[in-house]
């Protein structure tokens, strides 16, 4: 790695690996870049940047995999900007030479959505800053900072962000770019429900800020715009008051019905501040028992939490009810140990060929007991099923399609199978299809962070009404199509 100061490539190649050898040419102030065997490849005359630009093997690999590790697309560069002046620079570098772009953070998704095969990854942590909390309570962060990072930062100040993923180590712009759901979604919407602006650098390489009331069709493509028409380099969001500790229920349930029944009572009455809840197997293997989770938070966020009142009219089983106090942080990152022991184990890097699915509420018993009676424990594998309500209203975000229904329900089969059997891969792709399938007969849809697959037509059909407006936005913005390809959206690769 060659190490140069200020607005200079560096590019972290290996000869003889194949990478590209770059050599800065004084006359036309450019990098040129030739490959192993001398002639001049794709990344000839890349700009002077401040950050890196890697080609070596292992970051082409690293690039080329993600949380499912079943798909595997090779980029020819790796691009780790120093500045939004980078991200710019190379996709304007792209448009010249009709290179393929995916900005990935921290490649969570599952089935290589963030992955593009002969073309530039943009990796975002090192887009990383997190700027002042104002007074009328937002926050300007880098794409690339992680939740975890961010709930950090604004407890520091009594406030956070409403609305969080399970798992926090996931970055800003990749779950603004997919949605972002949650247990406080039945109160707060999605995580894009609570932006109040973009800093985007477009397809074309046009750095803008958007906002409902700037370019609001580029904020309108960009959030939940599954990464079509712009990069996120930062993003303006809104915090609320946090609370101090939060009071944790798990509640059993012994059969589906009552537990959706208790679940819909929650969430409409939103006595809760988080509501979630998994499915499990029971001793027969069939998946039709549940637990309820939910929390309550207390001071200076809300009431002291009072079990009386929380737990009035429900069903669940009293004996087996799991109730603690823990503090708002401890609550926020609950999942870390186990991670660490998923890690440790060696399930972390299984296959992960997901599946996330929104049924219509009013449908919900059936259309999720259709898609659970077909369910295994095989093929769950080593992971988990969730089924929790969402409030309907308070999904705004027109690209973050969700059934015409006041009360969706998220179905997810996070299955978890070891990545050399590919064979049990393959036929969950296609257990996933048959399960989308049935969703999508009943007015259902799906939430596209896991492993489904999808083709153009799917796409159109997915989008619905909305489908007019992204088309547009991304003739507008993206007119070469070269952003995230992985998705065979626009593209037919
Ligand atoms: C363990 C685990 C738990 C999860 N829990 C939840 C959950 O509770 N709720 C939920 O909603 N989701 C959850 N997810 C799914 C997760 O939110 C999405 O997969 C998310 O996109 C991952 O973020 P990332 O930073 O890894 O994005 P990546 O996987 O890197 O990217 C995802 C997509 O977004 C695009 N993208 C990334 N960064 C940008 C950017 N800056 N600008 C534009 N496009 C961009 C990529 O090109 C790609 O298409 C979970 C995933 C995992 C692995």
């Amino acid at each position: 790695m060659v190490q140069i100061p200020s607005r200079r490539t560096v590019l972290s190649g290996l000869a003889g690996t194949g990478a590209a050898v770059i050599g800065f040419d004084p006359f036309t102030r450019s990098w040129a870049a030739a490959d192993a065997t001398g002639a001049h490849g794709p990344l000839a005359h890349v700009p002077p940047l401040d950050g890196t630009l890697a080609t070596d093997a292992p970051s082409l690999d690293a690039a080329a995999d993600d949380y499912g590790h079943h798909v595997h697309h090779r980029p020819l560069a790796v691009l780790r900007p120093g500045s939004v002046a980078d991200v710019v620079a190379m996709i304007r570098f792209c448009n010249t030479h009709g290179l393929p772009i995916a900005p990935r953070g921290q490649g969570h998704g599952t089935f290589g959505q963030a992955q593009v095969d002969g073309g530039l990854v943009i990796e975002t942590p090192t887009l990383a800053g997190i700027g002042p909390v104002t007074r009328d309570r937002t926050v300007t962060v880098g794409a690339g900072v992680k939740w975890s990072a961010l709930a950090k930062a604004t407890l520091a100040h009594g406030l956070t962000p409403p609305v969080f993923t399970d798992y926090l180590e996931l970055s800003v712009g990749g779950t603004l770019a997919v949605g972002g759901l949650g247990g406080q979604t039945h109160q707060h919407g999605a995580q894009v429900d609570n932006v109040t602006a973009l800093q985007v650098v477009t397809g074309a390489g046009e750095p803008l800020t958007c906002s409902p009331t700037r370019h609001a069709d580029l904020f309108e493509a960009t959030l939940a715009g599954l990464g079509q028409c712009s990069v996120i380099v930062g993003a303006t969001l809104t915090l609320v008051p946090a609370p101090d500790t939060v009071r944790h229920y798990l509640l059993p349930y012994d059969d589906l019905e009552t537990y959706l029944d208790d679940q819909r009572r929650l969430a409409e009455d939103r006595r809760f501040a988080y509501l979630e809840g998994q499915v499990t197997a029971d001793a027969s293997g069939a998946f039709s028992t549940a637990v309820l989770e939910a929390a309550a938070y207390g001071p200076p966020a809300g009431p002291a939490p009072d079990d009386t009142a929380l737990l009035d009219g429900l069903r669940h089983t009293a004996s087996g009810a799991q109730i603690s106090d823990v503090t708002y942080g401890d609550f926020l990152d609950r999942l870390a140990p186990t991670v660490a022991a998923l890690k440790e184990s060696g399930v972390w890097a299984y296959a992960h060929p997901w599946l996330n699915l929104l049924i219509p509420g009013d449908s919900v018993a059936a259309t999720a007991g259709a898609v659970l009676a077909d369910l295994t424990e095989a093929d769950l594998g080593a992971g988990l099923v969730l089924l929790y309500p969402l409030t309907g209203a308070r999904l705004t975000t027109p690209l973050l399609r969700t059934p015409d229904d006041p009360m969706p329900y998220l179905l997810a089969l996070l299955r978890a199978v070891p990545a050399t059997d590919t064979a049990a891969v393959d036929r969950l792709l296609t257990a996933n299809r048959k399960a989308y399938d049935t969703v999508a007969a009943a007015g259902g849809t799906q939430y596209p962070v896991g492993s489904l697959p999808f083709t153009r037509a799917d796409w159109r059909h997915h989008y619905g009404a909305a489908w007019p407006q992204l088309a547009a936005a991304k003739a507008t913005y993206d007119p070469k199509a070269l952003l995230v390809p992985g998705r065979g959206i626009f593209q037919t690769t």
